[in-house]
């Protein structure tokens, strides 16, 4: 069965070492998205044994001796059974993809980075092993809107968004955080590789040339907060992503166009 898991299964109830129940039980604790649908083969017609073979997760039942045209009705139930489903677990995939994406930037949304950053934190406490955060906000984006229009700055957080995700490395986490908020996950890195790699990022935004009249240098710029985590420190994560948010602050005030660490 591990070798070929088929979709449909026929299984005697009474094996060497295993019974019907047993196997039904096994099939069933391992199931992930695709569905098994078992029969089970049994001469004995004991209907407290069928029921027990049912309620261990058997599907159907067809005594023995075998009868071909009994067995091939069952197989056109099973059909049916098991594309029903397939459909259901890609439409389950589907709709677990739709629930962490942004759909505007194709990002991942805020919900995705909650799971994400407790798990890191987690294997950064065991581990050992620090990470940090860059916060991103695009500078005087609420006057870009209100001198290029809405739909503009729809193009423009896009633009912003694929821009940032193509200079990332592999195992770094990229999430829209809020409106015109990104969010650098960054496992691994300690506070002055992050410092680089996040002034990286907003030199990436910065080389679109997205025109901007009402920015600084006439174009669209993007201001970053960075904080860093260290196993053993006790920080939580929403402590840590205050800290981003903070340094962010610092940033702005400071002029905007920049990256500020969190002081330690
Ligand atoms: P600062 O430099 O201090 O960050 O100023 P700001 O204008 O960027 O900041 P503020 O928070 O005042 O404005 C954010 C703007 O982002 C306001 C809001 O209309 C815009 N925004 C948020 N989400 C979206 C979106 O999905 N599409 C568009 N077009 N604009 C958005
Ligand atoms: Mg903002
Ligand atoms: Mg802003």
């Amino acid at each position: 069965f591990g070798a070929h898991r088929p979709d449909v299964l026929v299984t005697d109830w009474m094996m060497p070492g295993l019974n019907g129940p047993q196997l039904c039980r096994a099939i069933r604790g391992a199931e992930r998205d695709r569905y098994t649908y078992i029969v089970l083969l049994t001469s004995l017609a004991a209907q407290d044994e069928i029921l027990a073979g049912m309620e261990a997760g058997a599907d159907d039942y067809v005594v023995k001796p075998l009868d071909p045209f009994a067995l091939q009705a069952r197989l056109l139930v099973a059909k049916r059974v098991t594309s029903l489903h397939l459909e259901l677990a890609d439409y389950r995939e589907k709709l677990s993809e739709k629930a962490q994406t942004d759909p505007l930037t194709k990002l991942l949304n805020r919900l995705k980075l909650t799971d994400d950053l407790e798990s890191l934190h987690d294997r950064s406490e065991r581990y050992d092993r620090p990470y940090s955060l860059g916060l991103c906000d695009i500078d005087f984006f609420k006057s870009y809107n209100d001198t290029y229009g809405h739909q503009a700055g729809d193009r423009a957080l896009q633009q912003v968004a694929a821009a940032l995700a193509s200079v990332g490395r592999r195992s770094d986490g990229l999430y829209r955080y809020g409106g015109e908020e990104f969010l650098w996950v960054l496992p691994e890195t300690g506070a002055a590789e992050a410092a680089m790699a996040v002034d990286r990022f907003c030199t990436a935004v910065t080389e679109l040339q997205i025109v901007h009249c009402g920015s600084g240098g006439g174009v669209l710029t993007v201001s970053a907060g960075i904080s860093t985590y260290l196993p053993g420190s006790g920080i939580s994560t929403e402590l840590l992503l205050r800290q981003a948010d903070l340094a962010l602050y610092g940033a702005k005030a400071a002029g905007r166009n920049r990256v500020v660490a969190a002081s330690r």
